[in-house]
């Protein structure tokens, strides 16, 4: 038998199949070490067959299987394999994706506790001893009034040796019991309610269909209740379930939710986990141990069978793009598995995307509506506070009166408030009010964010950090303008105006191990309070005692200037403000502006997702942007600047013959500096290109931008959700 298998060499340019003369025991799905060049490397078995086209004579063979039971099932080598030909992605690391580094290198296996116990009686033991052997006979000792104890514990006391030859005598047993390491849950109490008819009729429409559902449902109005009902269904006909969240929402409170309700049959991966946790996790999926999968969106590949159910939820969300090679678009392989499975997708979310609500008015995917609160709660009221006319008043601070009389009425009145700012740090940026001096990052073409806790210059492509400015390096005034606020500011002047506990919650104050989890705790004990975040506190808890929620700076995502802006800011604000009142109804939102006429705000106050998405879906169709057209980016990075311009230009004049062969389907393309033009020390350029949707255009940019160059980073992105 001849194994055709795939060479793990990082940064390989092509994917490499080689045959190899298969071992006994050899499977498709096993990885295997093979020798190659002269040195032996990690390989993946994708295929056995009975004949090679290869020198026989020359053939190598596999020198060992590394796994007894393939770790990459036949389900998810077709998953890798549909993946190479949806997203242009090489075998090689379509795997790299599905299984994960701890499961590929065999970093952090299995953990065992080792523990050692005295087996005879003591008498008989120190008789098998001798007299001689003094420490032999002080471990039997020790050993001699207590149960068991640890392996390692032992020969620390001792030695090693004497608790060895005890072993070998047969005097003293060793056993070895496998140490899961568990992510930590808390499991709220188990919640399980009667479902109200639109929920129950959701349930009915999805549950055991093989078809894709877009489920629209209001915030608050009980879709996790509805996934939930529908994993059960799938549980108890002896299948499975992937539940996908936005990495961001998966938040203790969804865990321990899942954990009530199928207790120890969850895992869940997320890029919170450590190593050994991770491998745990995914053993336990793998060996059918874990029946249900909670996850973000790499949890996609969870080697799980026998699909009763996938779910999408927050289907909107940008993290569902994987942005960085490889690039892969997770709503395309859900699909691609639950038509494996034969089993229901359901994409979930109170604003869908653009495209997932058009492809259910086409009827591709079935609509399933929640159209209100559970029990009828109603929707906060949205103010919408101008901002200029604020300032006209007097009003310099950022914090209309409106926003403050509310929370001051809900300080008085024992409840919690939430304060939405989209920017971390204290304030954007630092410029000199004499010479315009503005501190920029050295390896990073954007401005460097003040960070007053540590009192640093952050730049928050990279990470580097900078002394703080008491004068300007420039012309040494020590007159410093602060840019716009940040949620550190924002919380410095709760803290001077209002005598109650606030907390903060962005990308700095979560770093840490369960970061997420310790603030949301604190959080939900503490009333009144008040917490401040940027949008990692938009999406999916459920926290009854907040009834009000500020947005301060609405205009952040709006001007962010790329065709999607729009859509994002108006989930956002949805999202946000679905957060007050879930309970008692009590709930009131203030979005501040200095554009309140937009059309964005006008149809997200009002909760009005039909009208935005009409008026956006026309625009779109005007303008010939997704989903009528397909946005295309090549971008080119490179340390040299000249390198960078080089293949830049190279690439455009191949993308010219194809603007050449497909006319006016193309119809748009320019080559120019990236919107951020350099990142750590990269120069960056790009090819810009919008055509009509096809599939053979698609494909034709792909070919010519699957180039090697020296010292130059190639990388195409679709539909980019962030043009920088
Ligand atoms: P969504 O995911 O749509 O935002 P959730 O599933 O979080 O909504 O539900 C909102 C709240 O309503 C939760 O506290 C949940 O426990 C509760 N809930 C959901 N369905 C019901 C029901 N049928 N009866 C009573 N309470 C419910
Ligand atoms: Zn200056
Ligand atoms: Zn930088």
């Amino acid at each position: 038998m001849y194994a055709q298998v795939i060479v793990d060499i990082s940064n390989d340019a092509v994917d490499r199949v080689f045959d190899y003369v298969a071992l006994k025991d050899t499977e498709i799905g096993m990885r295997v070490r093979v020798p190659f060049a002269n040195r032996e490397v990690l390989g993946y078995v994708i295929g056995l067959k009975s004949t090679t086209d290869f020198d026989k004579t020359k053939i190598k063979s596999i020198i060992k299987n590394l796994d007894s039971i393939p770790k990459l099932k036949p389900e998810i080598l077709e998953v890798c394999k549909f993946m190479c030909g949806r997203f242009f992605l090489r075998l090689s690391d379509a795997i790299k994706l599905v299984l994960p580094s701890c499961v590929r290198l065999d970093k952090s296996s299995e953990q065992y506790n080792s523990y050692v116990r005295l087996i005879l009686d003591i008498d008989t033991a120190i008789n098998l001893i001798g007299k001689r052997a003094k420490s032999q006979l002080a471990i039997v000792a020790s050993l001699n009034d207590q149960i068991e104890i640890e392996y390692t514990k032992l020969c620390e006391m001792f030695s090693r040796a004497s608790v060895n030859a005890l072993i070998d005598k047969g005097i003293i047993e060793r056993t070895f019991t496998r140490k899961l390491r568990a992510p930590e849950v808390t499991i709220s109490n188990v919640e399980k309610n009667i479902l109200t008819n639109y929920q129950q009729n959701a349930v009915d429409m999805i549950a055991g269909k093989d078809e894709t559902f877009l489920l629209k449902g209001v915030t608050g109005s009980g879709k996790t209740e509805v996934y939930m009902t529908i994993i059960d269904r799938a549980l108890a006909q002896g299948k499975t379930a992937i539940m996908l969240v936005p990495e961001i929402s998966l938040t203790p409170q969804m865990m321990s939710r899942f954990n009530a309700r199928f207790p120890n049959l969850v895992a869940v991966l997320h890029s919170g986990l450590s190593e050994g946790e991770r491998y745990d996790e995914w053993d336990r999926i793998f060996t059918g141990k874990a029946r249900v999968v909670l996850g973000a969106r790499s949890a996609i590949f969870a080697p799980i069978e026998d699909l009763g159910v996938i779910v999408i939820d927050e289907e909107h969300d940008g993290s569902y793009t994987s942005e960085t090679n490889p690039r892969y678009f997770t709503h395309d392989v859900a699909e691609f598995r639950a038509r494996q499975n034969h089993c229901p997708l359901v994409l979930g979310s109170a604003t869908p995307s653009i495209d997932s609500y058009k492809k259910a008015k086409d009827g591709v995917y079935k609509l399933v509506t929640l159209p209100e609160r559970v029990n009828n709660i109603p929707m906060p009221k949205i103010e919408i506070i101008d901002m200029l006319g604020e300032l006209m008043e007097g009003n310099t601070s950022p914090y209309s009166k409106r926003l403050i009389a509310k929370l001051d009425e809900c300080v008085a009145n024992k409840k919690q408030a939430i304060l939405f700012i989209n920017r971390r740090g204290f304030a954007s940026f630092v410029l000199c009010r004499e010479c315009g001096y503005r501190a920029k990052c050295d390896d990073c073409e954007v401005s460097l964010v003040y960070h007053k806790e540590d009192n640093e210059l952050k730049c928050h492509f990279c990470g580097k950090r900078y002394r703080a400015l008491t004068n300007c390096p420039n012309c040494k005034s020590t007159n410093i303008k602060y840019g716009a606020l940040g949620t550190e500011r924002v919380c410095e002047d709760m803290q001077k105006m209002f005598n109650v506990p606030i907390f903060r919650m962005d990308n700095d104050t979560t770093r840490v191990k369960n970061g997420h989890k310790n603030i949301l705790e604190k959080f939900a004990q503490t009333t009144p309070s008040i917490l401040v975040g940027t949008q990692m506190i938009a999406k999916g808890h459920d926290y009854p005692n907040v009834a009000f929620v500020g947005i301060l700076d609405a205009d952040v995502s709006l001007y962010n200037s790329d065709y999607k802006s729009n859509e994002r800011t108006f989930q956002l604000i949805t999202q946000v403000s679905g957060r007050a009142g879930r309970k008692n109804g009590d709930g009131s939102v203030v979005l501040q502006t200095y554009a309140p006429k937009h059309y964005v705000y006008r149809f997200a106050k009002n909760y009005d997702y039909d009208g935005f998405y009409d008026k956006e879906i026309n625009l779109r169709e005007t303008t010939k942007f997704p989903p009528f057209s397909i946005i295309l980016r090549i971008l080119i990075s490179s340390k040299s600047e000249n390198r960078a311009r080089e293949v830049t230009k190279k690439l455009y004049d191949q993308a010219q013959t194809l603007k050449e062969k497909y006319g006016n389907d193309i119809l748009f393309l320019q080559a120019m500096s990236a919107p951020v033009k350099r990142i750590q020390t990269k120069y960056r350029y790009q090819i810009l290109t919008r055509f009509t949707p096809c599939d053979k255009i698609t494909s034709d940019f792909f070919k010519i931008s699957d180039i090697i160059e020296k010292d130059v980073s190639i990388f195409v992105e679709i539909n980019p959700n962030n043009l920088r």
